[in-house]
C-alpha cells in the first residue's frame, strides 16, 4: 500500500451499526456459471423478492459494471482477473455499508473466485453454483453469443474456446435444467435467508 495513503475505516461507522440501521446482514451472493445458464435472471428474481421482504440490495452485473468502472477491458484472461478484482472491492464497500450484494459474473476460474472470496472475506462470500449444462445454455443462446463463438467471430468464449471451471464446494448449486426461473430463485432465496436475516 502506498505509503501516504491512510486507511480511515476505524474512524467511520462500522458496519455493524448500518448493519442494525438497515436490519439485516450483509453478504455477497457471488453467483457464477456459463452465460445463459440464469444466473441474471434468478439474480434479478431474487432482487425483487428481497426488496419485497424489506431487504435492501444492489444488482452488480455486466451491464453496470463493464459499462462503467471496467470499461477499459477486455475479456483476455488477465483483464478477466482485473474485473473480477475490481467487482470485489466494490462488492466489499456495499457489504460494509450494510447492502446484500447480487453479483452475476461468469467468473470462470477456481483461481478467479479464490481472489473474489479472499477480498471480499471467507463469511461473507457465498459462491451460488448456477449449474446449467452447456447444451441447454446454448440452445436458450439468450445473447446469440454461443452462434457467435460458434462462427468464430467472438474468441476466448467461456464453455467453446475458454474453459469453465466448476466449484468444487459451491455454498449452494442450483440446477435449473427442468426448473423455472421462481423455482430456481426460491431455492436460493430459502438459503440465503437464515445468512441475512437479523437476530
Ligand atoms: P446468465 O446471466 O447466466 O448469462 P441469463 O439469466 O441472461 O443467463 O439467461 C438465462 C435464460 O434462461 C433466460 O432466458 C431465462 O429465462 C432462462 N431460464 C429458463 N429456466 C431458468 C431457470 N430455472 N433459472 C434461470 N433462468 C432460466
Amino acid at each position: 500500500m502506498a505509503e501516504n495513503i491512510h486507511p480511515i475505516f476505524d474512524r467511520i461507522l462500522d458496519r455493524n451499526q448500518k448493519e442494525g440501521f438497515l436490519n439485516q446482514r450483509s453478504k455477497v451472493l457471488w453467483f457464477t456459471g456459463l452465460s445463459g445458464s440464469g444466473k441474471s435472471t434468478i439474480a434479478e428474481f431474487l432482487e425483487k423478492k428481497l426488496f419485497s421482504e424489506g431487504y435492501f440490495i444492489q444488482l452488480l452485473d455486466g451491464d453496470n459494471i463493464r459499462t462503467g468502472i471496467c470499461n477499459n477491458l477486455t475479456f483476455s484472461l488477465e483483464d478477466r482477473q482485473e474485473n473480477i478484482r475490481r467487482i470485489s472491492e466494490v462488492s466489499k464497500l456495499f457489504k460494509e455499508a450494510g447492502v446484500i450484494c447480487l453479483n452475476s459474473f461468469v467468473s470462470p476460474t477456481i483461481d478467479i473466485r479464490q481472489m473474489a472470496k479472499e477480498i471480499i472475506g471467507n463469511e461473507d462470500f457465498i459462491e451460488i453454483f448456477v449449474n446449467t449444462p452447456l447444451e441447454i445454455c446454448e440452445q436458450r443462446d439468450v445473447k446469440g453469443l454461443y452462434k457467435k463463438a460458434r462462427a468464430g467471430e467472438i474468441k476466448g468464449f467461456t464453455g467453446i474456446d475458454s474453459p469453465y471451471e466448476a466449484p468444487v464446494n459451491p455454498d449452494i448449486e442450483i440446477k435449473t435444467e427442468g426448473q423455472t426461473v421462481e423455482e430456481s430463485a426460491i431455492e436460493v432465496f430459502n438459503h440465503i435467508l437464515p445468512l441475512i436475516k437479523m437476530d
